[in-house]
């Protein structure tokens, strides 16, 4: 091994044990503990890249240096790590189970939208004189009618149970618009009293459709990313994809 070896900075560590879930990278292995490897070695590149680096057990870490397990054979297994990873789907990856995963958070960047230009729908008419600005009901009107497109398309690519989750939370935003139009004083005050058992009932049907959608796909609810990992990372609660941290969570 070289000398003047750099340490494995902290943040690229745990990028690459998370890609593996914590286990030994070989899919037949899964073997604990575990030793951070360079595909190309260290003394050659003299620098650590995450696309040259792979988590393995000191098992196969040995293999892999005796050259059992060769390089090419590596650089394969760190690519079927990132094919497989839910998170990380291609935008031109032609499969039923990526498309579906596209839908799913084209479903959410919608909503985000449609909240988004409802909230200001009713900030503008609270602080206008003349009912609701033309341009801010233009936007809300826009933003349902795409939600509207992103609903169904998730409800085609998914079964029953999504399409009946993400039909629910396209009513519970629709009868939220509705009753703004309608002036109705609980949707200009977040419910008011309500407020808890409203934003609840939302964050629910979120959790809903995220089960719903692993199950479709055979997944663990907790391999696919559902906190917004970034408002972690900087420390904020943590709130569900999709829901733009307009309501938090103690989970
Ligand atoms: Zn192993």
């Amino acid at each position: 091994m070289a000398t003047n070896r750099t340490k494995v900075p902290r943040p690229l560590a745990r990028q690459l044990f998370v890609e593996t879930g914590h286990r030994c990278a070989i899919p037949t292995c899964r073997a604990t503990p575990l030793e951070i490897a360079h595909i190309v070695p260290w003394h050659r590149v003299q620098r650590h890249d995450f696309h040259n680096m792979i988590v393995l057990c000191p098992n196969c870490h040995t293999r892999f240096d005796r050259g059992d397990i060769d390089r090419q054979a590596m650089f394969r297994y760190k690519e079927l790590l990132r094919l497989s990873d839910p998170n990380r789907v291609a935008p031109d990856d032609p499969s039923p189970r990526a498309g579906l995963i596209r839908a799913y958070r084209l479903f959410q960047s919608e909503i985000i939208k449609w909240h988004k230009s409802i909230s200001e729908l009713v900030l503008a008419f609270t602080f206008s004189t003349g009912g609701f600005p033309t341009d801010n009901l233009k936007s809300c009107r826009t933003a349902a009618s795409i939600t509207r497109a992103a609903t169904d398309k998730l409800s085609d690519l998914g079964d029953e149970a999504v399409a009946e989750a993400a039909n629910y939370i396209f009513d519970w935003y629709r009868n939220w618009a509705h009753d703004v139009f309608d002036l109705k004083p609980s949707a200009f005050n977040g419910a008011g009293d309500n407020y808890d058992d409203w934003a609840q009932e939302r964050f629910m049907a979120f959790v809903i459709l995220h089960e719903e959608l692993c199950a479709a796909l055979d997944l663990d609810p907790t391999e696919l990313d559902f906190f917004e990992a970034e408002r972690s990372r900087q420390g904020l609660p943590k709130v569900p994809l999709g829901t733009c941290g307009f309501w938090e969570t103690d989970e």
